[in-house]
């Protein structure tokens, strides 16, 4: 990663890594479209001389790459802007939340979209935004069921972190800014499948997601029955919460969890989500019910991610119903081992530097199953998913 001014002329931030993908933007800036950039010319601070060149287009942009990803941000006069959240996306608009928890609908500056490799997502559910209000006296009370003022989102801040599933060889981002991942099972009525919990736990690694792990339904079982599960989850330095929606227990600890994050709550059918959410706080479950079945109505297909904030002000629960598609973001076999806490200290023990801890001869995993160092059952899911078993 490193600067290039070569084609971006910008007043770049010293301390941010910088980089730029000649691809995309090149190409785009080659059709010479300056109709599409119009925009920038208009609004942009610009230095040099001499009629539209390519190099001017994105003076006063900021490229910047981060984990995430890499997001180009248009320089904007932000005292004349508002800071908020995008909650989600239809289409060209999206809904966004200020600070002040009032609500606006957006469209996107055109300059974004054209700077973006991705023109038709370039916000997204999750984004931090600075938006030009259309009437900046619209910040009454406002209710997202009601008529929305406007604005323009002139900005989206580097993105945190990123969910999306690859369609097509390209990256499809479905929410970003996520901080954690809430995986409910349920102790019994489904019963526990603990290679479920492990598949989740991959995928909350994979999206640099923190785990929490919740099994629902204790008041069905002798709680110490799942003791043993519990440690191994534990050990690795997972949360775990045992709850029961039905008997209000563990409300208290899930509250404290969700609160001051964005958390997507994964798990099967059935085993108390919504019963979950809705006795965190009443009606939080109901909501995000109807999203999904809004969803599968087909209304939104794309971007049906939806930030859901809580009462509290602090924290958003996730709803984002294409989860089960992107359970394992693109992990390849052999990257699974690198998700798995408990096994990845240990093969480089192994004798061969491409063990895949499976059938090779003086194999650490293997070792530690047989010495007791390794859960067993952990080892089994990591075989199964490794064999491809991702479903
Ligand atoms: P979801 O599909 O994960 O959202 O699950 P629901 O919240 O719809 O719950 C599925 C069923 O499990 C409902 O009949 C709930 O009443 C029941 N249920 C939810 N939580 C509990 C619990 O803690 N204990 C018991 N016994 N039943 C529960
Ligand atoms: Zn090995």
């Amino acid at each position: 990663m490193s600067k290039d001014k070569r084609k971006i002329r910008a007043d770049f931030r010293k301390n941010r890594n910088v980089r730029q993908r000649g691809g995309d933007l090149t190409r785009r800036f080659d059709r010479g479209n300056t109709d599409e950039l119009d925009d920038a010319v208009r609004s942009e601070r610009i230095s040099g001389k001499g009629e539209l060149t390519r190099r001017r287009i994105v003076v006063g942009a900021e490229i910047e790459s981060n984990a995430a990803g890499f997001s180009v941000s248009p320089a904007v006069d932000l005292s004349a802007c508002r800071r908020g959240r995008v909650l989600s996306v239809h289409g060209l608009l999206s809904v966004v939340e200020t600070e002040t928890r009032t609500y606006f609908r957006c469209a996107t500056r055109r300059l974004l979209r054209t700077l973006s490799t991705e023109q038709r997502h370039v916000v997204a559910a999750g984004d931090v935004v600075w938006f030009r209000a259309a009437d900046l006296k619209a910040i009454g009370a406002v209710t997202l069921g009601g008529e929305l003022p406007e604005g323009m989102i002139e900005r989206i801040e580097p993105r945190r972190s990123v969910l999306s599933r690859t369609v097509r060889n390209r990256q499809h981002v479905i929410v970003t800014n996520v901080d954690q991942l809430v995986i409910v099972a349920s102790a019994a009525e489904p019963r526990i499948k603990p290679g479920l919990i492990d598949r989740y736990l991959v995928s909350a690694e994979k999206g640099r997601l923190r785990p929490i792990v919740c099994i629902n339904k204790v008041d069905l079982v002798d709680r110490a029955d799942l003791m043993p599960l519990v440690g191994v989850f534990s050990r690795m330095g997972y949360t775990v919460v045992l709850a029961s929606a039905t008997a209000g227990f563990g409300i208290e600890p899930l509250r404290k969890v969700l609160h001051g994050h964005a958390s997507v709550v994964v798990g099967q059918s059935g085993v108390g989500k919504s019963s979950l959410l809705n006795a965190i706080e009443p009606g939080l479950g109901l909501r995000v019910r109807e999203v999904s079945e809004e969803t599968q109505k087909g209304k939104h297909t794309t971007t049906a991610a939806q930030l859901l904030p809580l009462a509290s002000g602090q924290g958003y629960v996730v709803d984002t119903p294409g989860i089960r598609q992107f359970q394992l973001w693109d992990v390849i076999p052999a990257e699974v081992v690198g998700y798995f806490r408990d096994i990845r200290p240990l093969i480089n023990h192994c004798q061969f530097t491409n063990c895949t801890h499976r059938h090779e001869a003086d194999c650490a995993v293997k070792d530690a199953v047989a010495d007791g160092w390794l859960d067993a059952r952990r080892y089994e899911s990591y075989c199964q998913l490794f064999e491809g078993d991702m479903e």
